[in-house]
């Protein structure tokens, strides 16, 4: 097709000290994709994250990124600065990204219109005093303040109740509806499907089966190749 790709991969691999986390990996992010890479403990979820974000190269194959790309990853256990408050955390990352004065007010308007009501009313907030729910929200949010192309999300539902799952879904799918390039790494084959255009089954490092969640073969070999990874 004629759609641009933020990132594509080829062949990519990654070994740590000669451990092989991931494999032969091909992937193509088309722009306004939502893209779910759903794998069990240790299939290399994270390790494909970071080299899709351009942050951990890869040791085999090539990463391509498109001209001026802005990828932000919401990490796996969120990183938030727990003692300072939901306003400060935003700051914090307009800062580390060098957004500054009428800049920085501009972006902190646009992100807290995107927060939940609630979340908007807590501002002062420190984040250790937010729910867990809450606390992804916000790294999410972190992530925007750099107005990304491509947003990564790490298992954005680890450790939230059903509840709270629902509503950190139904912001990334706001951001998705926007126009934003989604990728996330899910352990849950449900989720990303409901979630995803396209879904990617990592286990042992490699690709097992990808496809679109709307086509029940694929969903049935997904199924097929995630149990076989558990
Ligand atoms: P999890 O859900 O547990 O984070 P994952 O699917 O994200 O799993 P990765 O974190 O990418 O998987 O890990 C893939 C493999 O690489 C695992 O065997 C893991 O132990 C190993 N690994 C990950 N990070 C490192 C590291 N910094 N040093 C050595 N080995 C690592």
């Amino acid at each position: 097709g004629t759609e641009r790709a933020t990132v594509r991969l080829d062949g990519v691999g990654h070994s740590y000290s000669g451990v092989t986390a991931l494999h032969d990996v091909d992937l193509t992010v088309p722009q306004g994709s939502v893209i779910g890479v759903v794998g069990a403990n240790g299939a290399g979820k994270s390790t494909l994250g970071r080299i899709l974000h351009g942050t951990l190269p890869p040791t085999l194959g090539r990463r391509t990124a498109a001209d001026g790309l802005r990828s932000a990853l919401v990490p796996e256990g969120r990183a938030l600065f727990k003692t300072l408050s939901l306003r400060e955390n935003l700051e914090v990352a307009a800062y580390a990204a060098d957004i500054k004065g009428a800049e920085l007010r501009a972006r902190l308007a646009q992100t807290v219109e995107w927060l939940p009501p609630r979340l908007r009313e807590r501002m002062g907030v420190p984040a250790a005093g937010l729910s867990g729910g809450e606390q992804q929200i916000l790294a999410i949010a972190r992530a925007l303040m750099a107005r990304p192309d491509l947003i990564i999300v790490d298992e954005p539902a680890l450790g939230l109740s059903p509840a709270m799952v629902d509503e950190v879904y139904a912001r990334l799918g706001r951001l998705a509806h926007e126009g934003l390039t989604v990728v996330l790494l899910e352990q849950s084959l449900g989720r990303a499907a409901a979630a995803c255009h396209e879904v990617v089954v990592l286990h042992e490092g490699g690709i097992a089966v990808r496809g679109e969640p709307a086509d029940p073969v694929f969903l049935d070999r997904a199924e097929q190749a995630y149990f076989d990874g558990q």
